[in-house]
């Protein structure tokens, strides 16, 4: 892979004129690059109010209430912040330092960034006249959702509206209709929503996340159209739908034992890359994943991945993939994924059987936590339910990691094949 500058189009649409690093230039076929991306961070620090005065926190601190804070720029000097935090009805203003590429109020404790260092006073008052409590939040939705479009602009993930047609509707998501697309002559899909409500902040966070992961098994973003009204996420398109459905349409007399295998070893492959990436997925499952036109599985939703959007008494809780510490005490992590990826390893080799069939919802978790499992699928290899049976688990600690789980399915992979 080599990065290069476009110096101008021709006229033919499919060549341009570029330049790489060493100043040489030539014409290039179109097809064969794609544009540079950066990855982009939404500033999700609601407590930080930017350039405010003295006297406008004071305003905003009011009424005033032991631990209640903001964060601001400071106006005496330009590039340093100050915490400004309330205590016995008066409003205390810190100033942090920016020194050696690292923040400090008190030049004993440093950090690398304001989140770290708010995170780090809220829980230890650590020299203040309080610990930090509550913040005062940034107002306006609205603010937000331009400082993100901007900022989605700036990395080059825009795409413009022009360039894109949109087709049939071919889902349904949390968020909106999920539409065919084509742009520039590729199919794509589409998830398209109306701007100025949560839904927006939900989405815009969930394609934040987007830009920084990239694996051949993880649905990939290509980009989002700005428009006044909505907001567009275009990923790329998979032509055969979710694996639950896959294997439900077609059962088994169409998906061979090679289909599973290939479709367990993608999702793990997805799955290791977002635990070596630190990210948490939270809603594993086969309906989360999709299935190309190649027959290639990806993992898909990564919505839910950020922070908890969904409630445990909401009807849409995926009660029956989540493990029981993230059921009980919200302890989400890569090995509550590998819980829900034995789930998954259920579902294929139960060509979309809804799991714990016959056990109603409401006691599931009951038996689980008295050592129920469930058996293996009919024609389930053993390699496979073994996996499944450490994956359930109680103790997280001793479930497998992706990373192990990936190796024993591949080692399986192959023997299938011969
Ligand atoms: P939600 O926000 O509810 O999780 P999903 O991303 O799961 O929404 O999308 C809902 C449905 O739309 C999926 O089950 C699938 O049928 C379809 N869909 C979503 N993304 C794609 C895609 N990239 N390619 C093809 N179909 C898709
Ligand atoms: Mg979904």
């Amino acid at each position: 892979m080599e990065r290069l500058t476009i110096v101008r189009p021709t006229n033919d649409p499919n060549w341009v004129k570029a330049r790489n690093r060493d100043g040489m230039e030539g014409m290039i076929p179109t097809s064969y690059v794609t544009e540079f991306k950066k990855e982009v961070k939404l500033n999700t620090m609601a407590w930080f109010h930017g350039k405010i005065s003295r006297d406008e926190a004071e305003g905003l601190l009011n009424p005033p209430e032991d631990g209640l804070f903001l964060v601001r720029e400071s106006t005496n000097f330009p590039g340093d912040y100050t915490l400004c935090v309330c205590y016995e009805g008066k409003v205390e203003h810190y100033r942090v330092i920016y020194k050696d590429n690292k923040l400090t109020i008190d030049e004993e404790e440093y950090f690398e960034h304001l989140t770290k260092l708010v995170e780090h006073y809220e829980q230890d008052a650590d020299g203040l006249c309080t610990q930090l409590k509550r913040s005062v939040p940034k107002q306006g939705r609205r603010d937000y959702a331009v400082d993100a479009v901007k900022a989605f602009k700036a990395a080059g993930w825009s795409i413009n509206r022009q360039e894109l047609k949109l087709l049939d509707s071919i889902g349904k998501g949390e968020f909106g209709d999920v539409l065919l697309g084509d742009w520039l002559g590729q199919k794509v899909a589409v998830k398209r929503l109306k701007d100025s409500s949560r839904a927006a902040q939900g989405l815009l966070e969930e394609a934040s996340l987007m830009t920084s992961l990239k694996h051949n098994n993880l649905v990939n973003l290509l980009g989002l159209v700005f428009e006044d009204s909505c907001i567009l996420l275009v990923t790329e398109f998979m032509s055969k739908g979710s694996l639950v459905d896959y294997l439900r349409s077609r059962g088994r007399l169409h998906v061979t034992k090679q289909d599973q295998i290939n479709f367990a070893c993608d999702t793990c492959s997805g799955m290791a890359y977002l635990e070596s990436q630190k990210v948490v997925h939270r809603d594993l499952a086969a309906r989360n994943v999709l299935i190309s036109e190649e027959g290639v599985a990806k993992v898909c939703d990564f919505g839910l991945a950020h922070e908890m959007n969904f409630k445990l008494d909401g009807g849409k809780f995926p009660i029956k993939w989540t493990a029981p510490e993230a059921l009980r005490h919200s302890k989400f992590s890569n090995k509550s994924d590998m819980w829900s990826f034995g789930i998954l390893l259920w579902e294929i080799y139960s060509f979309g059987r809804v799991p714990y069939p016959r056990i109603p919802l409401a006691d599931v978790m009951k038996h689980v936590e008295k050592g129920y499992r469930m058996e293996a699928p009919d024609c389930c290899p053993p390699e496979v339910y073994q996996l499944m049976k450490e994956s359930w688990n109680l103790d997280p600690q001793l479930r497998p990691t992706f990373h192990e789980a990936y190796k024993h399915l591949v080692q399986l992979q192959h023997s299938t094949l011969a």
